[in-house]
């Protein structure tokens, strides 16, 4: 053994994204079959005419979810929506899903079948067959991690990479709401530590907390996608906040955006709720996580499939990459979008904005 020391470099110099880049920037592909591996939504693998779509995503109790405020049958939902999510952001359907689990013996059988009451109702919701998984040990805390597998033409498949100047930006649903539904949840785990005789007050903006507990992938857009006969230019879906989203768009594609505040939907609930927390709504929209939501570019051409289709917001255009990627507010001015994300708020003790 050599007495030289081997330079150590800290995770967070190379954030999230980097570090994913610097361990797997040397692999190349060995088969043919691999259309696009790591750097989408999912992998995109060819088979004749038609591809399948493959992606993970692993929840941790402590990071992702607290089980204080998230009943575990929302978790098992919530875990699989997340994946189908990323299904959709390739354009693709959802066909299977394998779930893996790490328990503790802190979970009893009846608690387990309690997340697997919800893993099967978003198995039947999104039509697809759970496959298979594994199960093992943890030291104390649960982990989730689910694979989902989808299936698509080779023609419709939408990366990231695909957008051109001129294109429109569009999104579907709302945004900011699903942070703000965790800082009521957040709010309401706090006064209940400090006093537990008090029930929670959840208030009334239930979509909010909702969004939080338990999302839904938009299958139903893509369907309406393929109803139109619309392909989307390039696609995303939004899990870390529209602002880190339009930046993996732009780096991937090569261009810049221009979006305006006002195009940019947001719920009147996480209007108010966003304005009671002393947050600007826009902020959360931006850099809030977990909504769920496309975002995605169409061809110009293509207006007038998405004008006529109810919950697609048209919020800006694609520009040249030396524009940058920029917000123009309701106030009138014009400040750069930066990726940010999660970073942006000081993270609560749980809060999945968003590690993943
Ligand atoms: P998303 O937010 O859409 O789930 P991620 O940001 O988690 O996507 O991942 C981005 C890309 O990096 C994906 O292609 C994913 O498969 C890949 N990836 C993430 N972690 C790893 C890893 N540890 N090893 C190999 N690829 C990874
Ligand atoms: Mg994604």
């Amino acid at each position: 053994m050599s007495d030289e020391k081997k330079a150590r470099t800290e995770i967070q110099s190379l954030g999230e994204f980097g570090l994913i880049e610097r361990l797997t920037k040397t692999f190349r592909p060995n088969q043919k079959s691999t259309l696009k591996a790591v750097g989408d939504d999912a992998a995109v693998l060819e088979y004749g005419d038609n591809c399948l779509v493959v992606t993970t995503d692993m929840f941790v109790e402590g990071i992702h979810f607290d089980l204080m405020y998230s009943p575990l049958k929302h978790l098992g939902y919530k875990s699989i929506a997340a994946n189908v999510s990323d299904v959709c952001a390739m354009n693709a359907v959802p066909r299977q899903v394998t779930v893996s689990i790490a328990i503790s013996n802190r979970f009893s059988v009846e608690a387990l079948e309690e997340l697997y009451d919800g893993i099967k109702a978003a198995c039947s919701h999104y039509k697809v067959d759970l496959v298979g998984g594994d199960t093992t040990s943890s030291n104390k805390g649960l982990i989730i991690s689910v694979t989902a597998i989808g299936e698509t033409e080779k023609s419709s498949v939408t990366f990231r990479s695909g957008a051109k100047v001129g294109d429109l930006i569009c999104c579907t649903g709302d945004l900011g709401a699903a942070y703000l539904g965790l800082q009521i949840l957040e709010r309401e785990k706090q006064i209940y530590l400090a006093n537990p005789g008090v029930q929670p007050d959840l208030g009334e903006r239930n979509h909010l907390v909702e969004k939080i507990l338990k999302p839904e992938a938009r299958t139903d857009m893509v369907a309406a996608f393929r109803k139109n006969k619309l392909i989307p230019t390039s696609m995303i879906d939004i899990s870390d906040g529209l602002a880190s989203e339009i930046h993996h768009i732009c780096s991937q594609s090569n261009v810049g955006a221009y979006i305006e505040e006002s195009g940019v939907p947001i719920h009147p609930d996480a209007q108010m709720q966003a304005i009671d927390f002393g947050l600007d709504p826009i902020t959360c929209a931006l850099s809030g996580g977990e909504d769920y939501e496309l975002l995605f570019t169409i061809d110009p051409e293509d207006v007038d499939k998405v004008k006529f289709l109810p919950d697609i917001y048209i919020m800006g255009e694609v520009v040249s990459k030396e524009e940058g990627i920029r917000l123009h507010t309701k106030g009138g001015n014009i400040h750069p979008i930066t990726s940010i994300g999660w970073e942006h708020f000081q993270p609560t003790p749980n809060s999945d904005q968003n590690p993943n």
